[in-house]
């Protein structure tokens, strides 16, 4: 009895001292031929600001990847503004994060939020989380509390930056670093980045991130339609989680 005491408390005490590892710990890892890619991300920037001037603008998600874009932007002194969509639905470590970013930006962030009665008039419809009750309903969400704030801000401009990586899923397989397949040229300076690299960034340089990250949420979106991920889950497993793979995608980077 006494002995079953002791291996119960050996394991509480374990448990209890264990280092909690943070997703620096756990995932950065630069690849080989990291500095090419630092280089070229900084070379595709350079070329965004050269071309496009001030009608270039930054997506920014402030999720890890694009927060080392800002970075990015910030530390080679160009002055390419960026832009934060503020659904209403995100959580609070990332209005935190947020509120960081806007305070060490060199380069101008604006936020941009949905119209207002729009988002009344949905939410008096279709309620507060129509999101679960069809892929339909949680498509015109994204379409109000995304999509037309989106339009604005890429209203007058001819070229805009994402931090898209080909690794992030097979619908982004194919992310060129400059994509002029659309009337608006789109720039991913980070296409060729592994995960790893992205971390290993992040570490490297002290780069503020969403503390969700260290929590298993890889990718973060709204609160109501992202989770953490579990071992061997796919990256963006942990959104919008209850539909299948191939509807995955919230409007901004699919193709027309
Ligand atoms: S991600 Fe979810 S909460 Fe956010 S706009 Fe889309 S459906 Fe709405």
């Amino acid at each position: 009895m006494n002995e079953e005491l002791n291996i119960s408390m050996d394991i509480t005490s374990i448990m209890n001292n264990a280092v909690k590892l943070s997703a620096i710990d756990l995932n950065a890892k630069a690849s080989d031929g990291f500095a090419q890619k630092l280089a070229q991300a900084q070379a595709t920037l350079r070329q965004a600001s050269a071309e496009h001037g001030d009608k270039v603008t930054f997506a920014c998600s402030l999720g890890a990847e694009d927060m080392v874009v800002a970075h990015l932007i910030n530390s080679l002194g160009l002055n390419i503004g960026m832009f934060v969509l503020e659904t209403g639905k995100l959580h609070t470590q990332t209005l935190q994060l947020l509120e960081q970013l806007k305070a060490s930006s060199q380069a101008p962030v604006t936020v941009y939020i949905p119209n207002n009665e729009a988002v009344v008039e949905f939410v008096k419809r279709e309620g507060e989380e129509p999101m679960y009750k069809s892929i339909e309903l949680r498509k015109a969400c994204c379409q109000v509390r995304k999509m037309e704030p989106l339009g604005r801000a890429l209203h007058g401009k001819t070229a805009w930056i994402t931090g898209l990586r080909r690794e992030q899923s097979g619908a982004r397989a194919e992310v060129p670093l400059v994509d002029t397949s659309e009337s608006r040229v789109k720039f991913n300076p980070l296409a060729d980045w592994t995960w790893g690299d992205v971390w290993h960034y992040i570490g490297t340089n002290k780069v503020a991130y969403n503390q969700l990250h260290d929590e298993f949420f890889p990718s973060i979106g709204c609160a109501p339609c992202t989770r953490a991920i579990s071992l061997g889950e796919d990256f963006r497993a942990g959104r919008w989680w209850w539909e299948n793979e191939a509807a995955k995608e919230c409007g901004l980077h699919v193709k027309g």
